[in-house]
């Protein structure tokens, strides 16, 4: 169904702490890969009232490219989250044209993908690593080897076979363009069991990926609905455990072993030389790369010190360092250059303390 919005452009007003992503901007509505536990059919995304319809009719944005040309060139340089590879963009071609808006303006771009249709455009990616940085993330939840997997592929039978995903990673990474795995969500009960945790980080390893992120579930409204109606008819062993761990109203897991999840994916992580966090795209050159690498260095300390549970205040003091510091004009090696620790300490939310983790990490990347 094709259609002409009058925008496409969301824009935040921060990259975000995952996908460091400033902009998103998607050609299509809806997903023929249909996977049945996808959040896109909560009420707040969802393109359709029914969320049957939500894996077999597509609204097409025809005029994406246009609009995405008009939006970037008036808007600050940063990350476009785009580029949707279900079969529709055989027919459409308009992520691909959209990743030459972002390639012709200079901006960096991010996709999140299922489908290894993203090598057709690897010539486009190669061309905006060169100018800018591109990144590429997998959704996959399991390997062939992983327990779960059968289930997995039946919950997302619609979508392309993850050994396909792992070979398109395995090209892209070949190509020189930063890629990995995101592993979301981890299904309870079926991918966040320790086998499976450790075949996806080695296979995103032994594939060239760089980083493993993972996150869990959320069930609201019709999503809930339509996912519970699968699981009672073809998986009805989960559906009395689901029911327990996300009762009506829930949205997350009441009872959630994210932490124990995310504990074990750092240290499998570690183990396999990967990240569990992806790098922040940042282009060279960029007259703000230290702030911006101390913004990634802080963001990754906020996730590390959330997971080994150090107190709120203390987080959440890190976090608004990092805002503080991804809003800042001046070069932050200049700042403390000309002004030394007490330059860093003029910086809002930036304080004594935080001051001193700052100007650690700036000595140790101005010595090296
Ligand atoms: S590929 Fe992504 S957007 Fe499409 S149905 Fe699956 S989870 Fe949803």
């Amino acid at each position: 169904m094709p259609y002409r919005p009058k925008t496409i452009l969301n824009r935040h007003k921060r990259p975000d702490h995952w996908f460091w992503t400033r902009y998103t901007a998607y050609p299509y509505k809806g997903c023929l890969h249909g996977c049945e536990f996808c959040y896109c059919r909560e009420k707040k995304y969802a393109p359709h009232d029914d969320p049957q319809d939500f894996a077999y009719v597509i609204q097409v944005k025809e005029n994406a490219p246009e609009l995405l040309w008009r939006a970037l060139s008036r808007a600050p340089v940063g990350v476009v989250g785009t580029g949707d590879y279900q079969a529709a963009e055989r027919k459409f071609g308009l992520s691909r044209k959209m990743l030459q808006v972002c390639h012709d303006l200079g901006f960096p771009v991010f996709v999140l993908e299922r489908s290894p249709l993203v090598l057709r455009d690897l010539d486009l990616l190669q061309a905006i690593e060169e100018k800018a940085v591109a990144v590429v993330a997998f959704s996959i939840i399991a390997t062939p080897d992983s327990p779960g997997y059968q289930r997995v592929r039946q919950m997302e039978r619609l979508a392309p076979r993850i050994e396909k995903r792992f070979a398109a990673m395995e090209q892209i990474a070949r190509a020189g363009i930063l890629v990995g795995t995101c592993m979301m969500p981890i299904l309870p009960g079926v991918c966040d069991d320790d086998a499976n945790l450790q075949y996806v980080v080695r296979w995103t390893a032994d594939h060239g990926g760089q980083f493993v992120l993972a996150s869990g579930l959320t069930l609201a409204d019709q999503q809930r609905d339509f996912f519970f109606g699968v699981l009672d008819e073809r998986f009805p062993d989960l559906a009395e455990h689901y029911r327990r761990l996300y009762p009506e109203g829930s949205y997350g897991p009441v009872r959630s072993n994210w932490k124990e999840i995310a504990l074990r994916l750092r240290e499998l992580c570690e183990q396999y030389g990967i990240s569990d966090r992806m790098p922040r795209p940042i282009i060279p050159g960029d007259k703000h790369t230290l702030n911006k690498r101390m913004v990634e260095a802080l963001a990754n300390q906020v996730y590390h010190m959330e997971l080994d549970g150090e107190p709120g205040h203390r987080v959440w003091a890190y976090r608004k360092a990092a805002w503080a510091i991804e809003d800042l004009e001046p070069d932050l090696g200049l700042v403390y250059r000309q002004m030394g620790r007490k330059g860093l300490e003029t910086i809002p939310n930036v304080g004594p303390q935080l001051a001193l983790v700052v100007e650690r990490l700036l000595k140790g990347w101005m010595s090296g």
